[in-house]
């Protein structure tokens, strides 16, 4: 087997797969030196002979030694140098090169090669004892932590007691005095570590290639591994190449150059040089860096700048995207040493991305596909400048992305005053419930003590688009005071703080945020995404803010408006309440009249926003028992403001109870128990369509949606319900109607039964959070108890209620979209679920043949984005 691979400028042994034979340093090397680049000559040992030698055991196998001697030999010609040479001695960088960045490998052993005798020869081709000697230090330290196992810090000890007894300052200052140093540490190594450093320079290089393959067994690099799914048989390549005097003199120096300016995107070097090495520097007192950006630091620069930009951009071009090249110059001389993307901030992306098919460097896909669309999400939301100081008050999760500044409210109440005075406020809460709602709305950002990512708190805000952090559980609220502590700090309500929801820090004070921008590059990148995706993307909405953000974010209509969030607001809980606890017919039917005109301008409101986009509307979902009073002060409240007894009020709460609310009386068990709440929304629904359509002139055609259906009569016995109210209303306005009824598949039943129930229902939409809940048989509410300990261990990877799980709900999903269009060929398909906004699912959609997904509005730009990466 092959087990060296040489590289040089102009020609490089490139074996198919070179990242996995080479390793990354080895393969981009050999790369960089078949594109005619400067590269110093040398050679990888490949990860088959890594295998070979690990087999194998302890030493370094005879046929891998006989191959580096033949390399070595090969490199001596190359170089004109000879390897423990009496003249113009051939020195060694060996690297190791695993497939990918790992952490706890060897590091780099510089100057093999290097003796007592080769350190003079050195010293003398470069009239320079003194870097020859500091290079000769350097690799016995370097060659005795690697192969030797010894102590760094017990080298510098020795290296300090020379110092002390020789009395020099910073280092030697004569070749006797180096040499003194150099026996020290020899002296140690036999001594104390019973081993002496070879002086045969192929030893020297067989120690360091063994110690360095042994490396890869290293618990942090082992750990890396497990973590990252990196198979522990990948293996490690070792390069080995000629070294390059870039510490030499101020003719020399290392760097770093991007190919692009990243935040223009535009096609100019840029980057820094470090001149000469750090001691010369001081010496020299010539600025330590210079930037290749800067018509000074072109001049200043030891090589030709404008060959480094032509290397660079030859890279740039091969590769099809903005690139960062480390380079070195060793007197005069210029070599590249390696290169990679160019690291970049999630806008400096895009602008390249952008910016390279306006070249016409790469295709619109090219562009989609390099884009994180998780990434988006910061640029969706304001964020923090960074450059001010900022006074950390407490750090929590960052439960839903983006910074708010503002003032303390401690009451969803407090909160809506304040706003309705013209004042910005942040709500803190311990923890929110579906009652604070209205406060969060209004509120720039919320402020949770307690709860985790998937607390109320944060599922809320991360719906309408607000900052949040929660479980900022150093913090503590004193109610009746109305005061926030953080350590001694007291704050007050109405004081100043500022919330970072990518962070989950809590700031004090204001802060200067940086507002997002949604035109430009990004919207350049959509428009991409558009062309190439073939799911279509709606968003989940109920309120004429959330619409209106989805809208502007690109939303191509309403996959989801749960109505009962419309029920929290002020009167609406009043009425929905006397709803509640009307003892018949007559009294519910009382208090839904009171609530059809607020339905029915909420409703009008969504059709106008959505001018002619579809509108999904769900009929009422949760258990009634949620709309009810829980705290006693409540409980009395409601009493009062609704003229019952509290004793009655309480017995119909304990009534409404329910074990498991999740698999109790909700969904389309409601509208069966209660038609008439059906009759009202239906009414509502076709009310507004009419009044809407005449006011915008846009056809609205309402899409019903039954939450909850297992039973294909449950959406039979509903549908009646619906057509009956529709033929009611156009008979009374005189006007047609077009309108869908479907329901939503989130039960197995329904899944299984698919096929019978697409008989009924226009649309089909998976809600995969009850779908998920049902089929794992796991609460969706209690599963952060335990979903992390599996995470942890390994029993599951992702948590099935963000991800889809495509093997088992996933393999449910395409069950029920064959059957559906088994029986009904043109039946809308879409998902629903929080599963919708997320990119790895979002794949799995585009597969099964959805025909659009649903997701929260600050989604809708991810799901784009990932929708058109699905459909490449
Ligand atoms: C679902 O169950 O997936 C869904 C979208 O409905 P909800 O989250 O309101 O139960
Ligand atoms: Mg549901």
């Amino acid at each position: 087997p092959k087990r060296i691979f040489h590289f040089r400028r102009g020609t490089a042994d490139r074996p198919a797969d070179a990242a996995e034979a080479l390793g990354l340093k080895g393969a981009n090397l050999a790369l960089l030196a078949s594109l005619d680049l400067p590269v110093p000559p040398g050679f990888t040992i490949a990860t088959s002979a890594w295998r070979e030698a690990i087999g194998v055991g302890e030493d370094l196998p005879q046929a891998l030694r006989a191959d580096l001697r033949g390399a070595i030999e090969d490199l001596e010609a190359v170089t004109e140098r000879r390897f423990g040479g009496d003249r113009r001695p051939l020195l060694l960088a060996v690297r190791t090169s695993a497939r990918s960045q790992m952490p706890g490998i060897a590091e780099s052993v510089l100057d093999v090669g290097l003796n007592d005798r080769t350190v003079d020869v050195l010293a003398a081709e470069l009239n320079d004892f003194s870097f020859a000697y500091r290079s000769y230090r350097r690799f016995i330290e370097s060659f005795a932590v690697l192969v030797f196992g010894a102590d760094p810090s017990e080298l510098e000890e020795i290296f300090d007691a020379e110092r002390e007894r020789a009395g020099w300052g910073e280092e030697p200052c004569s070749v006797a005095e180096w040499r003194a140093l150099i026996a020290r540490y020899q002296a140690y190594l036999d001594d104390e570590i019973g081993l002496v450093l070879p002086q045969t320079p192929l030893e020297q290089l067989y120690g360091v290639v063994e110690a360095s393959f042994a490396s890869w067994r290293r618990p942090v690099a082992v750990a890396h591994r497990v973590l990252h799914g990196i198979p522990e048989n990948a293996g490690l390549a070792v390069t080995a190449h000629a070294m390059i005097f870039n510490e030499r003199n101020l003719n020399s120096g290392t760097g770093r150059a991007l190919s692009r300016h990243l935040q223009s995107g535009e096609s100019r070097l840029s980057g820094e040089f470090w001149l000469g090495s750090h001691r010369q520097q001081e010496i020299g007192g010539r600025p330590p860096v210079i930037d290749l950006a800067e018509q000074e630091g072109a001049a200043a620069f030891p090589a030709d700048i404008d060959e480094l930009t032509g290397f660079v951009r030859r890279i740039e071009a091969h590769v099809g995207d903005a690139v960062e090249v480390e380079f070195m110059v060793g007197d005069g001389e210029l070599f590249l040493m390696q290169s990679r993307l160019a690291r970049r901030t999630p806008a400096e992306a895009i602008r390249v991305a952008v910016e390279l098919v306006k070249e016409g460097l790469i295709e619109e896909a090219e562009a989609i596909l390099r884009i994180d669309p998780a990434s988006l999400d910061q640029l969706l939301h304001p964020t923090i400048e960074r450059s001010s100081d900022l006074v950390v008050l407490a750090r929590g999760m960052p439960a839903s992305p983006g910074a708010a500044t503002g003032e303390i409210a401690f009451t969803a109440e407090r909160a809506q005053e304040m706003v309705n005075e013209g004042r910005a406020v942040i709500l803190v809460r311990t923890e929110t419930y579906p009652e604070d709602i209205h406060g969060m709305h209004v509120a720039e950002g919320v402020l949770t003590i307690r709860g985790g990512t998937t607390s109320h708190a944060a599922v809320v805000a991360r719906g309408i688009g607000k900052p949040c952090v929660t479980g900022a559980s150093s913090l503590r609220i004193n109610a009746a005071n109305r005061t926030l502590h953080a350590g001694d700090l007291v704050l007050h309500e109405g004081d100043r703080i500022t919330i970072d929801g990518a962070s989950g820090e809590v700031i004090e004070g204001a802060v200067t945020l940086q507002r997002p921008s949604l035109t430009g590059d990004f919207a350049t990148l959509m428009e991409f995404a558009d062309r190439a995706r073939r799911m279509r993307v709606r968003t989940n909405a109920e309120t004429p803010i959330e619409a209106r953000s989805a809208r502007a974010f690109g939303a191509e209509g309403i996959g989801l408006c749960r109505t009962e969030h419309m029920f929290f607001e002020g009167d609406r809980i009043r009425a929905m309440r006397e709803m509640i606890l009307a003892s018949d017919e007559a009294g519910r039917r009382e208090a839904l009249a009171k609530l059809l005109p607020i339905q029915r301008s909420d409703f009008i409101e969504l059709f106008e926003i959505m001018a002619g986009l579809p509108v999904t509307i769900r009929l009422l979902d949760p258990p009634l028992h949620e709309f009810l009073p829980k705290s006693d002060t409540e409980i009395a409240e409601t009493a009062a403001t609704l003229h019952v007894e509290e004793a009655v009020l309480k017995q119909r709460i304990a009534a409404l109870e329910e074990f498991n609310p999740m698999l109790g009386h909700r969904g389309c068990r409601l509208a069966i128990s209660y038609p008439e709440i059906v009759e009202v929304q239906a009414r509502a629904i076709f009310e507004a369509a009419i009044e809407a359509g005449e006011k915008t002139g846009d056809a609205v055609v309402p899409e019903i949606m039954v939450p909850l259906v297992s039973l294909r009569r449950e959406l039979d016995f509903v549908k009646d319900r619906i057509d009956r109210v529709a033929a009611q209303v156009m008979a009374e306005r005189g006007r047609t109607v077009t309108y869908q009824v479907g329901t939503m598949i989130e039960l197995p039943r329904a899944i299984v039964r698919a096929d019978s129930i697409a008989e009924v229902a226009d649309f089909f939409s998976f809600g995969t959070n009850d779908l998920t809940q049902t089929v794992y048989g796991i609460s969706r509410d209690d599963a952060g108890n335990f979903l992390s300990t599996y995470m942890r261990e390994g029993i599951i990877e992702r948590d099935p209620f963000q991800t889809i799980d495509v093997e088992g709900v996933g393999e449910l999903i395409a069950m029920g979209v064959e059957k559906a269009r088994r029986t009904r060929p043109d039946i809308s398909l879409g998902v629903c679920g929080e599963q919708g906004g997320d990119p790895a699912s979002i794949a799995f959609f585009e597969q099964t043949g959805l025909d659009y997904v649903s997701c929260s509005p600050f989604r809708v730009p991810i799901a784009r984005l990932a929708a058109a990466q699905a459909a490449i």
